[in-house]
């Protein structure tokens, strides 16, 4: 086996199976080990080096005693709760996700398609959307309203590509001066929301959502694994190990070494270790924090640090008993002229994480829940509680004297939800960097969908450039 740096075309060496290149993945979430995958899986021999002690990065499970020292290395914070974290700490065989999880565009997003590819052994639950308003609907677009919509929505998502781009300039605003009338006004005020995790509808591209939407038609909308969202990351893990991948855990990459335009390799406990790809996981407005930004084009090194990310809050209620009817279902509300950004706030309430699902004790139920906002609003103690208090409002509409059976709660704040808002003014990088054989994966990047879709399809990406400069 040879393992330098050389001057032929590296995929015609790894097709021709006489070389193995080595590349390094930092981070060992859901971006970083699909990316693994993806290259093993090209032939590659890869590394990869994850400063926690976990695998998963923010797709992470854990049980209550280890929730708060976990959320404080993940841009979250306590909110509060009731009762207080000590008495939540002692109980038993409750198993939540750093916060509300879940996977958008049902078994046709990129994570699950990405786990079918591995034959990897996930059950996912999935459910339609309720609505939450005057009375409660599910789902909230009955037969009458999807005939009545459709040649709209037809028109709308069968649009040609070149359109599509077109669409990319126009916001959601102007979508619904456009076509939003009835249930097509709730619609588009609703789902781009639920996709971008953004309040704001003159800040979400119109192209964007609908783009998102048609490559997602016909699966269940959301769904959420069996035995929590750990268990995704855990069969990466198992195929990686397979497949002769190294993970390192409680090793974090301290630099990426560049020299003369090109990533040579990275920094781990003080050893430089050589690879002929880097590929970078982490939040990108920190790359500069391992990676001198004297190497990069002043511009480009303004543009990453300028990025903006999304923010949330984020709920969850244990009960001892439920109204059967709701379960596995998930509701989404609107709470109109809020005085946050974009003025409504949108949020979701779900009903998928119990004991039947394998996160709760016996006969125990989880509610999880969120409102969306931007990472300021998220910080800012008053309006975090504020948005706490809207979730609340709206669980009580489905759970009248929701107390009453309510064993704890708890309610955090995160300013670092999805890496890179996908928003009109805040373009998400590409996968390729100005700096030779140096990479961007994870939900920062510009894939397709957000969140967990979005970490896992950036891998496809990465594959396809680092090819491109083979
Ligand atoms: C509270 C909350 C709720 C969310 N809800 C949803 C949802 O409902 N649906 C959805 O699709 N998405 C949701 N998301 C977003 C989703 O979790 C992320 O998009 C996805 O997990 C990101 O994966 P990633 O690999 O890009 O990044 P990460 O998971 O952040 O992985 C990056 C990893 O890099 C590691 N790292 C950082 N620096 C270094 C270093 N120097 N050396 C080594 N390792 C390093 C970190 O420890 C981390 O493990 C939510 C996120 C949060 C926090």
């Amino acid at each position: 086996m040879v393992y330098r740096f050389r001057s032929f075309n590296w995929n015609e060496a790894i097709s021709a199976g006489d070389v193995k290149m080595r590349a390094c993945v930092i981070g060992g979430g859901i971006g970083g080990l699909a990316t693994a995958i993806r290259l093993i899986n090209r032939g590659w021999n890869v590394d990869i080096y994850e400063k926690e002690g976990k695998i998963g990065g923010r797709a992470l499970s854990c049980k209550l005693e280890e929730y708060e020292k976990l959320i404080r290395k993940f841009e979250m914070k306590l909110l509060f709760s009731e009762p207080d974290m000590e008495e939540i700490r002692q109980m038993e065989g409750y198993k939540i996700d750093l916060g509300f999880h879940l996977i958008g565009g049902g078994k046709r997003g990129a994570c699950v398609r990405l786990l079918r590819e591995i034959n990897a052994n996930v059950n996912f639950i999935g459910s339609r959307l309720g609505f939450i308003g005057e009375s409660i609907d599910y789902p909230i677009l009955k037969a009458g309203d999807k005939i009545a919509m459709l040649p709209r929505i037809l028109q709308l998502l069968l649009t040609r590509k070149s359109k599509i781009e077109e669409m990319k300039k126009i916001s959601i605003d102007e979508m619904i001066r456009r076509y939003g009338r009835g249930k097509m006004k709730l619609v588009l005020e609703l789902f781009p929301r639920l996709i971008t995790t953004v309040n704001d509808l003159s800040k979400i591209s119109a192209g964007e959502t609908f783009f998102a939407q048609r490559e997602l038609l016909g699966g269940d909308p959301v769904i959420y694994p069996e035995g929590g969202l750990e268990v995704m990351a855990g069969e990466m893990v198992k195929y990686i190990d397979a497949k002769g991948g190294k993970i390192f855990l409680n090793k974090e990459v301290e630099r990426i070494v560049i020299e003369d335009g090109i990533a040579k390799g990275v920094e781990v406990d003080e050893n430089f270790k050589e690879y002929d790809a880097v590929v970078s996981t982490i939040p990108v407005q920190h790359l500069f924090h391992i990676a001198d930004k004297k190497e990069f084009p002043n511009e480009w090194v303004k543009y990453i640090t300028s990025l903006k990310g999304t923010g949330s809050i984020i709920s969850y209620h244990a009960f001892r008993e439920l109204d059967k009817e709701l379960l596995n279902k998930s509701f989404v509300f609107i709470e109109r002229n809020t005085g946050f950004e974009g003025n409504d706030v949108v949020g979701m309430i779900d009903f998928k994480m119990h004991h039947g699902s394998g996160v709760a004790p016996k006969g125990k139920f989880i509610v999880q829940s969120y409102a969306i906002c931007t990472p300021e609003e998220a910080r800012d103690k008053d309006k975090a509680e504020k948005l706490a208090e809207i979730i609340e409002k709206n669980l009580e509409k489905l759970l009248p004297n929701y107390r009453k059976n309510m064993e704890w709660c708890i309610h955090a704040a995160i300013w670092h939800l999805d890496g890179v808002a996908k928003t009109i003014d805040n373009e998400k990088p590409s996968v390729a960097t100005p700096i030779k054989n140096l990479y961007l994966a994870g939900d920062c990047v510009e894939s397709k969908g957000v969140g967990i879709n979005c970490a896992a399809d950036s891998s496809r990406l990465v594959v396809e450039a680092v090819e491109d400069r083979g």
